[in-house]
């Protein structure tokens, strides 16, 4: 999590740097009527008119008693401050919120989309391109009353949805936000921008409430990723089954008319130099196991950073074979749904 993958490359694709409520927003928003298609309402507005929304946000609350919400499991009791190893106790730490610019298309359209960062991760890439924020070198204490407002901010000045960033850790708060901000008239789909490595059981509860899900996929094997990605050998199973969860909640991802991404699931997968993220495995597992229209975004901006440069074998961009070759997988698995990157060597 935190990787080049979901946070990538974007500060200079950010229009209005957003470092609170600032008065550009006041001033320069538009109601964002023509972006919320009038026949479309998200699924947390019933949840949260039933009083649903809050009780499972309460129920992930609990949880953090001894924590499990996500594969990590480390047991830390956030509610009495103690931090775990995603760096996270129960009071909620942002890094920026803003319209952005630079995600895929279909969740961009006019406004850009909504994106709010939130402060640290159970991931901890040794490739991280956003290490400050992942490591929470680069977090500002919020409340659930201020997350709720970022959402109606963004969404007041144009964004056609709000995009939590490495959201996992921070679950409970997202849910409650999500619950006062709807009764304040948030409306617009919630996407769940994640580094895939999810549990089911946490799945489960957000079903009905995220509309689009942003999963990576960043390792075929375990042990890359328990290399790479501090200790996660568990990272490609429990991948693939949250996926298939995602899958089951919200479907295929198809543009509505206005071209904007309402629901479905999205993945992501970066591909890594000297085939570290196994993209041929990647690739192949989601065509036999997804329908072959799932919309797969494969990504070619890998850089090093952080700590790369300490491992000669990511230490540096990829080529344009490798790029090609994970391309030319794709296409031959029978993939249809893809996004694929321009060249930039
Ligand atoms: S979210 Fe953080 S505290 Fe909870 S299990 Fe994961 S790493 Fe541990």
């Amino acid at each position: 999590m935190g990787s080049v993958s979901r946070r990538n490359i974007i500060k200079s694709l950010i229009v209005a740097p957003f470092a609170g409520f600032a008065p550009y927003l006041r001033t320069a928003m538009s109601d964002n009527k023509e972006r919320v298609s009038p026949d479309f309402e998200p699924g947390y507005l019933n949840l949260h008119r039933t009083g649903e929304l809050k009780r499972r946000g309460g129920e992930l609350w609990q949880m953090m008693e001894s924590c499990e919400l996500c594969p990590r499991m480390c047991g830390v009791n956030k509610l009495k401050g103690k931090r775990g190893f995603c760096g996270a106790n129960s009071r909620l730490e942002t890094a920026s919120f803003h319209p952005h610019f630079g995600e895929e298309r279909p969740l961009v359209g006019q406004g850009g989309s909504g994106t709010i960062f939130m402060s640290n991760c159970a991931l901890r890439c040794v490739f991280c391109i956003n290490w400050e924020v992942s490591q929470g070198k680069d977090r500002t204490p919020g409340s659930i009353d201020a997350l709720a407002n970022m959402m109606l901010s963004l969404q007041k000045s144009g964004c056609p949805n709000i995009n939590f960033v490495t959201p996992t850790h921070y679950s409970p708060h997202i849910l409650l936000a999500v619950d006062k901000a709807a009764s304040k008239g948030l409306k617009v789909p919630l996407v769940y921008n994640t580094c895939g490595w999810e549990r089911v059981e946490i799945l489960k509860i957000l079903d009905g409430i995220i509309d689009i899900y942003l999963p990576d996929f960043k390792y075929a094997d375990g042990q890359m990723a328990s290399k790479y990605s501090s200790g996660a050998v568990t990272y490609p199973e429990i991948t693939r089954n949250a996926l298939l969860e995602m899958h089951r909640q919200v479907g295929v991802a198809k543009p509505s008319e206005n071209g904007l991404m309402r629901r479905g699931l999205m993945i992501r997968h970066l591909v890594m130099p000297n085939n570290v993220s196994g993209s041929k495995e990647v690739i192949g597992w989601i065509a036999e196991n997804l329908p072959k229209d799932t919309y797969l975004n494969i990504m070619s901006q890998y850089r090093p950073a952080y700590k790369a440069s300490g491992y000669p074998e990511i230490s540096r961009s990829i080529t344009r074979e490798e790029y090609q070759s994970a391309v030319n997988h794709a296409k031959s698995a029978g993939l249809t749904n893809l996004e694929i990157q321009g060249y930039s060597w």
